[in-house]
């Protein structure tokens, strides 16, 4: 028997698929999911979000972000509304704007604000309320990710919507590339998701009624990272002035999602919770 960690989506044994640095990566023998064979302690301590992290992610966010989530609310709105993972609020913000009830849930001292409540963890968070449960670029973070899909259906009421995004693993970039895409992403992501493996995470999490779609511009990362459009990142704005994207980079962020086809750079997860 393989003394490698068991595979995070089927439980079943894997094979050992070679280092990425000093990580070793595991590939599932039973469903084929690729993942960092890191302890849940490892990956706890590569995401732990300190100031830095607050930093980062606020020197990452552009005009385009801003388009891309206000798309989001566009897309899904609801009267109560939780992002899980909510960091600096960005996405939060721009449903505030549009006049919903928001929550968010992120374990970061810095994630907290007067603007609205941030729990600290799923267990404080109210069971069968939300509209909707926002949750992007979390899922490859975290050591169970079929645990945390069954607890985002928990939170949101009958009829409600789950949405999570995370990067495709099948897209066209990591198919010409793995090695490259994962070595960029290793330790802090620790689940490589495909459609195929989204899909079986679904029927893990006993998800019903679910679609799974990719969707960006492959590449684009490194497309926004040289022009972020010639804008400047908003820092943490403000509660009462959130800054808003204009026509241009709306057209930007439509452009982007429909350009990725069926293997795109990221992939959606959209479940609507069975009562
Ligand atoms: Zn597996």
């Amino acid at each position: 028997m393989s003394d490698l960690k068991r595979c995070t989506l089927c439980g079943g044994e894997a094979d050992a698929a070679g280092m990425n640095g000093k990580v070793p990566m595991a590939k599932c023998r039973e469903c084929g999911f690729v993942y960092a064979a890191m302890s849940d302690e490892e990956i706890a301590a590569a995401n732990r979000c300190g100031e830095e992290t607050k930093e980062r992610y606020t020197r990452m966010q552009s005009a385009f972000d801003l388009a891309w989530f206000d798309a989001l609310v566009r897309r899904f709105p609801g009267t109560n509304v939780l992002d899980v993972g909510c960091g600096n609020g960005l996405l939060l913000r721009r449903y505030l704007a549009a006049g919903w009830n928001v929550a968010g849930v992120d374990p970061a001292p810095w994630a907290r604000t007067d603007a609205y409540r941030v729990f600290a963890d799923m267990a404080q968070v109210p069971r069968d309320f939300y509209d909707v449960v926002m949750c992007t670029s979390v899922l490859e973070h975290i050591p169970d990710p079929a645990g945390m899909l069954k607890l985002a259906l928990e939170v949101a009421k009958p009829g409600g919507i789950v949405y999570m995004s995370v990067p495709n693993f099948g897209s066209w970039a990591a198919k010409c590339r793995p090695e490259r895409m994962r070595a960029q992403e290793v330790p802090h992501h620790c689940s490589f998701f495909t459609a195929r493996d989204l899909r079986r995470l679904c029927a893990r999490a006993g998800a019903r009624s679910y679609r799974v779609r990719s969707y960006g511009l492959p590449l684009a990362w490194d497309f926004w990272r040289g022009h972020r459009l010639k804008v400047t990142a908003p820092s943490t704005p403000a509660p009462s002035a959130p800054a808003s994207p204009t026509w241009k980079h709306r057209l930007v962020a439509k452009a982007y999602y429909w350009a990725g086809l069926w293997r795109g750079d990221k992939l959606e997860l959209c479940v609507t919770k069975v009562a």
